[in-house]
Formats: C-alpha cells, sequence, structure tokens
C-alpha cells in the first residue's frame, strides 16, 4: 500500500546555515510537543528553515499558504460529491494531525479568524480537532505538530493574532543574518562568488536602513539570491540588481534613486 504521506517526505538536506540556537531550540519545543511560531520579515529563511527541520527530524511536512480567502473548511475538509454519492476529503490540517506530520501554516495572520480559531484545541493539551460535519473528534497523532509563520511588520490592528491564539505558541523571532554569514548563504544559494555575494549583501543592508523612510520593508535574502542567480546566468550586476532589487521593492522614484545609487556603490 502506498504510504500516505510519501508526497510529503523531505527526502533530501535542505540547506540550512544555522545562525544561532535555532536547531536547538526547535528540537526541544518538538520533543516537548510545543506548537511553535517563527516570527520576522518575508524571505529570511523562516519557510527554508521549518523544511530543513522537517527533514532533521524525519518527519513530513505539510505545508499551506494561507490567505484571505482561506476557510476553515480549506484547512479542516469537506465533503466532495463524486460517482458513490459523498465522500469526505481531510483538509491539510486534519491529514497532517491524523497521520503525524508538522503542519506549516504559512503567513496564518492572512487566513480569516475563523480559520486560525480552528487550530486552538490542536494547540493545547487536548491536542484533537473537532470535525463537526463528519462528527468525528481528531485525536492527534503524537507526531503532529504545528508550525505557524508571522510577520510582525504587516500586522496592523485590523490584522493581527488574537492573544489567545498567540499564547499557545513559543515563538522564534527570525532577523537578517549578520553580513559574513548573509553572503554565505546568497553564495551558496545564488553560485556566485564571494565577493558579489558580499555586494549584494551589502546592498541590502543599504536597503534595510531606508525601512520606515519611505520602504515598507528592506531587500530581503530571497531577493539578494535572485540578483545573484541572474548574475550567474550572465547579467549584467546592476541590471540583475534593478530587476530582482530596486524596481521589484518599490515604484517610488525617490526610493528607486536611493536604492540605484546604494547599486552604483557595488558595482
Ligand atoms: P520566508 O519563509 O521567511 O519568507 P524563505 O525561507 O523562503 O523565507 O527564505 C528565502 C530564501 O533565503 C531561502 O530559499 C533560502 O535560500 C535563503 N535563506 C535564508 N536564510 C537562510 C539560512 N539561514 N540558511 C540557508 N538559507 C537561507
Amino acid at each position: 500500500m502506498k504510504d500516505v504521506l510519501e508526497d510529503f517526505r523531505v527526502s533530501e538536506a535542505p540547506y540550512w546555515r544555522e545562525t544561532g540556537d535555532e536547531i536547538t531550540l526547535f528540537t526541544a519545543a518538538w520533543d516537548a510537543r510545543i506548537p511553535v511560531m517563527l516570527k520576522g520579515p518575508t524571505g529570511c529563511g523562516k519557510t527554508r528553515f521549518v523544511e530543513h527541520m522537517a527533514w532533521k527530524l524525519g518527519r513530513p511536512l505539510v505545508t499551506v499558504a494561507c490567505n484571505e480567502d482561506m476557510t476553515a473548511s480549506d484547512l479542516i475538509g469537506r465533503y466532495l460529491l463524486d460517482v458513490d454519492g459523498t465522500r469526505w476529503q481531510d483538509g491539510p490540517l486534519t491529514f497532517a494531525a491524523r497521520h503525524g506530520a508538522i503542519c506549516y501554516l504559512d503567513e496564518v495572520v492572512e487566513a480569516r479568524q475563523d480559520t486560525t480559531v480552528a487550530i486552538h484545541p490542536l494547540t493545547d493539551d487536548r491536542r484533537v480537532l473537532p470535525l463537526e460535519k463528519k462528527g468525528e473528534l481528531l485525536k492527534a497523532h503524537d507526531d503532529f505538530l504545528i508550525v505557524i509563520s508571522y510577520n510582525p511588520g504587516y500586522q496592523s490592528l485590523m490584522k493581527d493574532l488574537k492573544q489567545s491564539t498567540k499564547q499557545r505558541f513559543g515563538a522564534m523571532d527570525f532577523t537578517w543574518p549578520g553580513p559574513d554569514v548573509e553572503a554565505e548563504i546568497v553564495a551558496h544559494e545564488a553560485g556566485v562568488d564571494a565577493d558579489t555575494a558580499q555586494r549584494l549583501v551589502e546592498i541590502g543592508a543599504r536597503s534595510r536602513n531606508l525601512k520606515g523612510h519611505g520602504l515598507d520593508e528592506g531587500v530581503s535574502t530571497r531577493m539578494l539570491i535572485h540578483a545573484g542567480r541572474l548574475i550567474k546566468g550572465g547579467i549584467a550586476p546592476k541590471a540583475a540588481c534593478s530587476m530582482a532589487l530596486v524596481h521589484s521593492i518599490t515604484d517610488d522614484p525617490d526610493m528607486r534613486d536611493a536604492l540605484d545609487a546604494a547599486v552604483s556603490t557595488w558595482f
């Protein structure tokens, strides 16, 4: 019989450059089955870290990109009609809880509040999931763990997690790694030499100083990797930075000028 979790196993080690004690902390949370909240700006490595940890712990990973149209049924499951009548289909959260996977809800704050509340009974000592439509009270598998990501920069009063949700999680803050480590990551992921990676990281650091002064977010590690890949592919560094960093992060002409100036300093 096919292993239902086969498609969710992380077979090869996803590259992760440790920057602190994040592996130890996550492992301890896993051992204690404490749900984990990864906090930090987009593109700083949260998703990659969960992939790495799922591989390290030998657990399958079910990832859900949350969005504002997502309903509780999208997470939990629903009845479907097929030739034999109706058939229950587990949603990703139910599937992970039933079979013992790590369930990663990316950008959970995007989801409607009724959706986030649906995870509550799974994130306290009960570790159950009521499937009301199906009339089942699912007891989570011992190896089930819920992990969510959260970008504090985007939050507003209208869009934030309830305290009752936040307080169910152990939280880990993710920030940009130090310049040498970030350059190592960019060089590894983009396949560029150390000098090019270092220059890209300097541009990234400049852009992050503009956060709150015209930019909502600084250039992320992900964007630096994109620029590096374009350079690796033969695009001139300035054009690569223009496409991957400057034009994607802002439409404001003054901000673009400021970023272009940073690019010209380094390339
Ligand atoms: P997030 O989920 O925070 O939006 P990602 O996990 O997608 O961000 O990170 C973007 C990219 O940055 C990853 O694909 C990976 O290449 C790289 N990255 C960031 N931090 C690290 C790290 N510490 N080790 C390895 N790769 C990293």
